[in-house]
């Protein structure tokens, strides 16, 4: 039961099937360092995944439309201020409790850390892959340990994770390599990196994925607030999902900026990776 103080929609959690996949909007972006905007992305997302201009399959055949463990929770109901990482926490555990699994629709780059807070109570050994322009890996950015710039410092700091890759770096300073140094982080910089090379071998799971979008070339996704020019492809990051370790057990989309989104591409880019991703967590989650 959904508890009164809940900030998941009341009675959204009733019904779900175990081993479902949750699709939780978190509409939260006051850790953004530059631009404010993706607060308003879940909605975004939503709507290019239902628009019909397209379908609700997936390349591997299976339409979500007719999958009842496919769940849309809607977008968690979060206070102002830091509380909200308290209740973001405390809802992503409520759906793994539930032997559910949650893939996140962000909100800034911050709400990875309650989330994977949440994570590595129930899936012990977690190792994350973080896909990304930035490294995020500041100690803190204008005084402030909670940035968007800061969570996977944070992470690690806490060692809530035996393993943080990196795919898709490309905006290193010395500062965060010193850190990435600190923590033991493995980066595959985009420099060096080509579609061939994929993940690390010996990569096991339980996985959690965090997809910032501006991993993305802004040929492919300009509907972010940070756009970083020579990243990846929409294929190419796709032809990574089909390489993660299993099981994949969580998974968040983050930094879509509906404001700088004018033609939706970038939000229709983000519902693609969401249909993917939940396709290959549903595998997992019945195996
Ligand atoms: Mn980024
Ligand atoms: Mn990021």
């Amino acid at each position: 039961m959904v508890s009164d103080s809940s900030a998941i929609q009341e009675h959204a959690l009733e019904g779900l099937p175990t081993d479902s996949v949750a699709i939780l909007g978190i509409p939260w972006d006051e850790k953004s360092s530059f631009l404010r905007g993706p607060a308003g992305a879940p909605a975004h997302i939503r709507q290019a995944l239902y628009s019909s201009s397209t379908n609700t399959a997936t390349e591997s055949g299976l339409d979500l439309r007719d999958e009842p463990r496919f769940r849309l929770l809607g977008d968690l109901d979060l206070e102002n201020g830091e509380a909200a990482f308290e209740t973001i926490e405390r809802s992503i555990a409520q759906i793994l409790d539930q032997g559910s699994r949650a893939l996140c629709l962000g909100g800034d780059h911050s709400i990875t850390l309650p989330i994977v807070r949440a994570h590595c109570r129930t899936f012990p050994g977690l190792s994350i892959v973080h896909i990304d322009a930035h490294p995020d890996l500041y100690d803190e950015l204008g005084g402030d340990r909670l940035s968007h710039a800061c969570p996977f410092s944070r992470i690690m700091e806490e060692g809530l994770v035996s393993r943080l890759v990196q795919l898709g770096i490309r905006t290193l300073n010395p500062h965060q390599r010193a850190q990435a140094d600190r923590f033991g982080v493995e980066i595959l910089e985009m420099r060096d990196w080509r579609p061939d090379d994929g993940l690390p071998k010996d990569l096991e799971g339980p996985l959690y994925l965090s997809v910032d979008l501006d991993a993305l070339d802004p040929a492919f996704a300009p509907g972010v607030s940070h756009p970083e020019p020579g990243g990846l492809s929409s294929r190419e990051l796709l032809g990574i999902l089909q390489v993660l370790p299993s099981p994949l057990v969580g998974a968040d989309i983050v930094e879509l900026n509906p404001l700088r989104d004018p033609q939706g591409l970038t939000a229709r880019v983000a519902a693609k990776l969401l249909k993917e991703i939940a396709a290959i967590m549903l595998v997992d989650s019945a195996a």
